[in-house]
Order: C-alpha cells, then sequence, then structure tokens
C-alpha cells in the first residue's frame, strides 16, 4: 500500500441524509489487514508525525464495534452505561471520557491499565485511541464494497444489484417491515438476518466503539456477558 498515493477516504464518505449508514471503504484482504495492519501505519505515521512528507498522507481511521443485537431503544442509554461500567471495573476503559474525543465527536473513553491483556493490537499511545458509546438505532455498516447479501433460509448469494436491500434498509431504521425476499426459495427474512459479504454488518441500537483498537475476541464476549445479550462484532474503517 502506498500511503502517499491514496486519498483520504473520510472526505468522499456519502452523505446520506438519512444517517442510515456508516459508509467506509475497505479494499482490503481481511478485517484485521484493512484495519489494524497496513492502515494503522498510516493513521499512526500523520498522527504521530512519525513520517514527513510533502505528499498527502492518508489519514485512516477505524472503530472496532461491539454491537448489541438484542437491546431495546428504550433501554440502550442505560446499558450503554451498564457495559461501560463492566469496562471500567475490568480496567478496560477509564471511567471519565475525553469530552468529544471520538471519531463520531462523541466521548472517548481512553484505554484503562489492562487494556492491553484484551486487545490484539491497540494504538494507546494515539490521542484518537478508545471506547465511543451509541445508544441510538444504528446500522453498523463495515464496507461499501459489499457486493453479495446471502439468504438466511436457503444459503443463497445475490448480487447486492440484484436485490432492493437498501429499502429494506430504510424500513428497518424507520422500524417497518424490513422483509427481503429471496428469488432463489422464495422465502422472505427481515433484512437484519441476512449476511453482507464478505464483511457483515449490524443492526442496533447500542454500540460500542473501540477507536483504533483491536479488541480480542474475549472482550466482546465479556461486554455480551455484562449486557446478558447477544453481540456482533463490527469493523469500521473511515
Ligand atoms: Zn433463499
Amino acid at each position: 500500500m502506498n500511503l502517499d498515493s491514496t486519498t483520504s477516504s473520510r472526505q468522499n464518505l456519502p452523505r446520506d441524509p438519512l444517517r442510515l449508514v456508516r459508509w467506509i471503504v475497505i479494499g482490503h484482504q481481511s478485517p484485521r489487514d484493512a484495519i489494524f495492519g497496513m492502515d494503522m501505519i498510516g493513521f499512526a505515521s500523520n498522527h504521530c508525525n512519525l513520517r514527513h512528507t510533502e505528499e498527502p498522507v492518508t489519514v485512516s481511521d477505524n472503530i472496532c464495534w461491539v454491537v448489541d443485537l438484542e437491546a431495546t431503544l428504550e433501554d440502550a442509554p442505560a446499558l450503554a452505561q451498564k457495559g461501560l461500567q463492566g469496562l471500567v471495573q475490568q480496567g478496560i476503559a477509564e471511567s471519565i471520557p475525553d469530552s468529544g474525543g471520538a471519531l463520531s465527536g462523541a466521548d472517548l473513553y481512553r484505554p484503562g491499565p489492562k487494556a492491553a491483556a484484551w486487545s490484539e493490537y491497540i494504538a494507546d499511545d494515539l490521542q484518537l485511541c478508545g471506547v465511543e458509546l451509541t445508544a441510538e438505532r444504528t446500522v453498523f455498516h463495515t464496507g461499501s464494497n459489499s457486493e453479495q447479501i446471502r439468504c438466511p433460509h436457503c444459503g443463497s448469494d445475490h448480487e447486492l444489484d440484484t436485490l432492493p436491500w437498501s429499502e429494506a434498509v430504510e424500513r428497518w431504521h424507520s422500524e417497518a417491515d424490513c422483509t427481503l425476499m429471496c428469488r432463489t426459495c422464495a422465502h422472505s427474512a427481515p433484512i437484519v438476518d441476512w449476511t453482507f459479504i464478505e464483511f457483515d454488518w449490524a443492526f442496533g441500537n447500542l454500540g460500542f466503539g473501540f477507536n483504533n483498537w483491536m479488541i480480542d475476541a474475549r472482550l466482546a464476549a465479556e461486554l455480551g456477558n455484562v449486557l446478558g445479550h447477544r453481540t456482533k462484532v463490527v469493523y469500521e474503517h473511515i
């Protein structure tokens, strides 16, 4: 990856008036490669002044989301605090946030003293590293280059442009009937039950966004235990 020749994906983000989707750009072999591999080099180079160049350097920020798949919108704020409390008690996150310090502008809770033990990679020497909380109806979208979607009934993969999937996403956001019909088996299923390929999405009212922080699977499981709900990990590359 030639950092100097790439452009900032953030500036090219689609402006979705409904704010349905966290558009991102992924063009790599795996979430780990995309998020905490080479892109972190670009991020660190830019933010830490480790590298000096007259050419523009990509700013690659990444968020590893743990999404609560079962929290209601009503319960989400209290559950967000419950999850945060669990992270603080384990020494994973600090209890006092940097106000507005997250990538989204939300408060950012910096890594705690035991964060590294729960992480595969953590850029805790960077200012833009910590966990933010989202407690609103959100489509956690991992990549604008998703090309296919898989039917939960028969397992058939469909090209995205052959199904009206975006309408189903909009209906989910407005809490309407969000079912999508498979053209192979003729069964319908809610959009939340379909699998986006290659990087899956999540739909929910509560998310813990680990900014520039590749968490260990144990951390996601721990959060799920604290919340008492099923969770899904979604990788977002900004
Ligand atoms: Zn099907």
